[in-house]
């Protein structure tokens, strides 16, 4: 499901109709940390800056009662790992990330961050701490510039240019004729899926979260930006907590750990030799990603 992001995206809706200069980011941004889904505890603490261990104890949920799309899933997440969700469409990785973002709460059980259980915390500074790059990046109806530094309003150009570079864009923005001041249109339907993302992993680096979620893009990417996007994630997953859901054995072996989710349950965890050599589900996704990339050439 490509809507990791849904309810933002009508946000930004929102956001492209009422858009009234530089203040409307304000508002935006006000709107973010607003949610209907999950309340805040009301003696939520502000988030100290997180080292980016995440635990999930024996979480189940469903998006409607008695249906479960999680199942009693136990998981260790060291701070400055990399772990990678994969798993057939509709096993429930995105759900696992957006209960990271606390965009639900579990049913049962608990998620915490650096110890702490994530509903004990203010929202906003958990979000605060978390990049999130969504399989369909939201872009607004603004400035290349302001939607680079969505997240670090005051950041100068030659931050924004920096983080450019980190995903092979800034020599193609150079080019533009209107270079940062370029206007992205609303909802970024100018640019291709590939750069979509590619500006959002710029967002997420000029941000500097210890911890990163991302969901890739699963459309037909070109090569340019997949080469682009890998090359990114190295410099990105450097130093910080990161949870990838990966589509591609590409961006799955970029993980230290694996975590094969199959019908809301884990049902492997390991490094990539390891679930080899355990011949599984992973095995057979494996072969699957093998065939296809011996296809497209
Ligand atoms: P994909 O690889 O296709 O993105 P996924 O592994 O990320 O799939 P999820 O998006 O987490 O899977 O979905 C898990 C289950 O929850 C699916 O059965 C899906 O239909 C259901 N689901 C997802 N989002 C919602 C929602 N907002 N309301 C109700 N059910 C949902």
């Amino acid at each position: 499901l490509g809507a990791f992001f849904q309810p933002i995206q009508q946000l930004v809706q929102l956001y492209n109709t009422y858009q009234q200069g530089q203040s409307s980011i304000v508002k935006l941004r006000e709107l973010l940390s607003t949610r209907a889904e999950v309340e805040e505890a009301p003696g939520a603490v502000d988030l100290p800056k997180v080292e980016g261990e995440i635990v999930f104890e024996d979480v189940t949920f469903g998006y409607v009662p008695d249906r479960p799309v999680i199942s009693e899933v136990s998981l260790d997440i060291r701070a400055g790992e990399t772990v990678a969700f994969v798993g057939p469409t509709g096993a429930g990785k995105s759900t696992l990330a957006k209960l990271v973002t606390r965009f639900y709460d579990p049913t049962s059980g608990r998620i915490l961050i650096d110890g702490r259980d994530l509903r004990d915390v203010r929202i906003e500074s958990l979000r605060r701490q978390i990049g999130v790059v969504p399989q369909e990046p939201f872009l607004f109806a603004g400035p290349l510039r302001d939607n680079i530094r969505f997240a670090v309003p005051d950041a100068s150009d030659g931050r924004v240019r920096e983080a450019l570079r980190v995903v092979g864009l800034v020599d193609v923005v150079e080019r533009l004729p209107d270079g940062l001041d370029t206007v992205v249109q609303e909802r970024g339907q100018s640019l291709s899926s590939g750069e979509r993302q590619l500006v959002a992993l710029a967002r997420a680096f000029l941000a500097q979260p210890r911890v990163l979620v991302l969901d890739e893009a699963t459309s037909n990417l070109d090569l340019q930006s997949e080469t682009k996007i890998e090359q990114a994630l190295d410099v990105l997953l450097e130093g910080r907590t990161a949870i990838l859901i990966a589509h591609r054995l590409s961006t799955a072996m970029k993980a230290d750990r694996i975590v094969v989710v199959d019908e809301g349950r884990i049902v492997e965890v390991g490094a990539h030799d390891q679930l080899l050599a355990a011949d599984g589900k992973y095995t057979q996704m494996y072969a699957v990603w093998t065939n296809q990339a011996a296809e497209a050439h």
